[in-house]
């Protein structure tokens, strides 16, 4: 049976972010996912400046390529604007390889099944076995499953439906476009260019609320399309989207359990106005390191559950009612008055 300090399972974002920090602080960690890499990860792909700074990526010496944008062009029902802002777009398919590599720990393919609690270890598959775990499988993660589901369980309400495609496309127009509650969208859909010629197409929605009215996303997917054609801006694509969902921010209480831990989407941490999860990805898997390194408390409960407390959609709603005779409600929050 291999032995290591540390087992992380998944290699997104929060487990190699993690795996980076710990194997920096001189531990053995072994990196489990049950997919090849580079992988494909449905994703936008926006990444924002606090992310990358967290990450300490600098743009200019990353071997793939970032696309920045100084602006984001926001359609809200009858209004389109500019929203000034310099934010990223990256290939997740090239990002997540990049960050797994560069974490120097060692990286298993590996589907896990199944974990036992023996006396003060985890045994993953009868095959591997630690003091400590991280849990960072993203929306079906084992360790979640087997440790976290009952002390923390997800509300259905805050699961996030999307649909997306990303493909190559010369496109015609190099910036991003957000279209918010499109023909009623209870979410947001997406335009985002990505350098060397790959543009993202998506559309992202409450679970819950679609199901709750009968509505389909391929519906809106179709209704989206049409969109971006009437604009010129896809036009005789071949798309094939594909759908996956997770978890925006909820009840955050329980994230330990012994030696083990829950970071990223495992832990159901993407805001819930923009459902950004590279972020709190980042963020939760360093947590995680500095706990088992450092003995320091674990806790996600401080993390922004919005976006908007980064200011970008307080900013954008700004935007979009100034000049205008309608007023944000003085006494209710940015989110609320769009009713997110
Ligand atoms: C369509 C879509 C668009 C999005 N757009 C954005 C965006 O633009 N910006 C943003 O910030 N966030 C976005 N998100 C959210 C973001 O992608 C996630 O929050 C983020 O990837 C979470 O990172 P993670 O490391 O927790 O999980 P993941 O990136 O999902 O990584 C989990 C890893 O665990 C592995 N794994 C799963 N099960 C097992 C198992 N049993 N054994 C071993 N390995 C396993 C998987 O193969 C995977 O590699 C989007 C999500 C979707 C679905």
């Amino acid at each position: 049976m291999e032995t290591v300090d540390v087992i992380v399972v998944g290699g997104g974002p929060a487990g190699s972010s993690c795996a980076a920090r710990l194997v920096r602080a001189g531990a053995s960690v072994l990196v489990l996912d049950r997919a090849e890499f580079p992988r494909t990860k449905l994703c936008a792909g926006w990444v924002t400046p606090e992310a990358v700074a967290e990450l300490d990526l600098d743009v200019e010496s990353y071997p793939h390529r970032f696309n920045t944008f100084n602006g984001i062009v926001v359609h809200l029902k009858w209004l389109k604007f500019t929203l000034p802002s310099v934010q990223h777009s990256i290939r997740r398919f090239e990002f997540d390889d990049y960050l797994l590599r560069r974490s120097g720990a060692r990286v298993l393919v590996h589907n896990v099944r199944n974990i036992d609690r023996v006396e003060d270890s985890f045994i993953v598959d009868g095959t591997f076995r630690a003091r400590h775990l991280v849990g960072a499988g993203g929306t079906r993660c084992p360790v979640y499953r087997t440790f976290f589901r009952e002390a923390n369980p997800r509300a259905r309400e805050l699961q996030a439906a999307t649909y997306e495609h990303e493909f190559a496309h010369q496109w015609r127009d190099e910036r991003c476009h957000l279209w918010f509650f499109e023909k009623g969208l209870p979410g947001y859909a997406w335009y985002v260019p990505k350098a060397d010629g790959y543009l993202n197409c998506g559309i992202g929605a409450m679970a819950e609320k679609l199901k709750t009215r009968g509505e389909d996303i391929k519906r809106h997917w179709n209704h989206f399309m049409g969109v971006l054609a009437r604009r010129g801006l896809v036009r005789d694509a071949e798309l094939a989207p594909k759908g996956y969902s997770y978890y925006l921010r909820g009840g955050v209480e329980v994230v330990r359990v012994d030696n083990a831990f829950i970071a990223g989407d495992s832990a159901g941490l993407a805001t819930r106005d923009l459902c950004e999860g590279i972020g709190p990805a980042v963020t939760s898997g360093h947590r995680a390191a500095a706990s088992i390194v450092e003995g320091t408390e674990y806790r996600l409960d401080d993390l922004a559950a919005y976006s908007s407390d980064i200011g970008l959609v307080q900013r954008m709603l700004e935007r979009a009612f100034a000049g205008s005779r309608l007023r944000l409600p003085e006494n209710r929050g940015a989110r609320e008055a769009v009713g997110l």
